[in-house]
């Protein structure tokens, strides 16, 4: 081997002037990384539910210092809204673009065996919640970064109760989708799954994503009596069973099969004893809808299934429909657009799409239906077989933290893209 000649020391290049590097969110969220799960797991040892949760919001808060923000925390619930402002230059109006990440966890036990298990007993981050708030949070610390080259301004939305009673709506009427004092341009979330697909696999479908569920309750009111004299009384438990009946009968007979309506009596009460005849009787079922149509017929005519039923018998029935979560419904150009990103971030085969909605709701349906976006789902599957994976609220849903980083790039980038579109178009 030939000793190679001294390379002449190269003259001092001059002074390039500043050209700024394209951002580059993958890069920052990959050298932060490491602290993102940490972020996680602290957070997946302390979980919380519902509408308040402090310790969680102390988290985010305290995870945030030092970044330049405006937060504002929720007064009805303890969301945390930051609205961080890019310094690109904008000749038109600032692009507002939102990113969502939820917070509360569920009441389960867990049975994962990990360092950072829940502390709390029966309570338990099963739908990997935790993994959406570092995934938020990284988001930020990377946008803070390339704030540069951030064009308009990025709400960044941490809501509580998502597992219900919901805490979208009422962060929409204390001011969400105007924080940044313009309205909301566009939205996206990101949903992590313990199965279904291998590790890093990005799944989503344009249209509707998630079913609309609402709570069906009835109470047949008859007159109760001895069961040995049935005439002199209005038995309500028989025409309970009729309307059972009769709502499956409306399912297959009064909608389309193509947008499928799922009506599943889940409880069914009355009475006391064998020969005593009840005043009234209870039904409670789940109702879920694919679409806004259907979901405002389903309303109808399961409240005229069930009333007509018992004034066929001479009964009447109170029939109360609660009001759950909306469809969850992707916009078409936002899901391309979205599912472009991730392809650019992590590779065309990365990405799967989805063939069907899931029976499952959300409440970012809420800011969906007001502000056009994309919700997106990665597998982030603790198994090396995905399909021994337990799912999301078992006990046992496993959820491997390493997608982190990558969650907080796909926001971050999708942020970035967005809003210099929404500039330029
Ligand atoms: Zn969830």
């Amino acid at each position: 081997m030939t000793e190679a000649p001294e390379a002449p020391e190269a003259p001092e290049a001059p002074e390039a002037p500043e050209a700024p590097e394209a951002p580059d969110a993958l890069a920052v969220s990959r050298r932060i990384g490491p602290e993102l799960v940490e972020l996680r797991r602290r957070l997946h040892r302390i979980p919380e539910l519902g509408l308040h949760l402090p310790d969680t919001q102390a988290v985010v808060l305290e995870a945030m210092t030092g970044l330049d923000l405006e937060v504002t925390t929720g007064q009805e619930l303890s969301s945390v809204v930051a609205v961080l402002r890019g310094r690109a230059p904008v000749s038109g109006e600032r692009p507002v673009v939102l990113l969502r990440g939820d917070m509360d966890a569920l009441p389960v036990t867990e049975e994962v065996d990990a360092d950072y298990a829940s502390q709390r007993p029966g309570l338990m981050h099963a739908c990997g919640h935790d993994l959406h708030v570092a995934g938020l949070v990284g988001a930020a610390r990377i946008l803070h970064e390339l704030r540069d080259w951030l064009v308009g301004d990025v709400v960044l939305m941490f809501q509580p109760a998502e597992e219900g009673p919901g805490g979208a709506e009422p962060m929409i009427r204390e001011g969400l989708l105007e924080a940044a004092g313009r309205r909301v341009d566009a939205a996206y979330a990101v949903h992590v799954y313990s199965a279904d697909h291998p590790f890093g696999t990005w799944f989503g479908r344009p249209g509707t994503l998630m079913a609309a569920a609402d709570e069906v309750s009835v109470v047949v009111h008859g007159l109760g009596g001895h069961g040995s004299a049935p005439d002199r009384t209005r038995d309500p438990v028989p025409v309970a069973c009729e309307i059972v009946l009769a709502f499956q009968t409306a399912v297959t007979r009064q909608f389309s099969i193509w947008d499928p309506v799922v009506l599943t009596v889940g409880k069914v009460a009355a009475g006391t004893k064998d020969n005593i005849i009840p005043d009234d009787a209870h039904i409670e079922a789940s109702l879920r809808t694919f679409s806004p149509e259907h979901r405002g017929k389903a309303h109808e005519v399961f409240t005229r299934v069930a009333q007509g039923v018992a004034s066929a018998h001479g009964l009447t029935a109170e029939v109360t429909i609660g009001n759950g979560y909306p469809v969850t419904v992707n916009d078409a150009e936002e899901q391309a657009f979205a599912q472009g990103v991730v392809a650019d971030l992590f590779g065309a085969d990365r990405w799967a799409d989805m063939v069907d909605p899931e029976a499952g709701s959300e409440d970012m349906s809420f800011v969906l239906e007001q502000v056009p976006g994309a919700y997106l789902n990665v597998s982030a599957c603790a198994h090396a077989d995905h399909h021994d994976a337990e799912d999301n609220h078992s006990p046992r849903a496993a959820f491997d933290d390493a997608i982190v980083p990558d969650v907080a790039a796909a926001l971050a980038e999708l942020a970035l893209r967005r809003s210099r579109e929404l500039a330029s178009s």
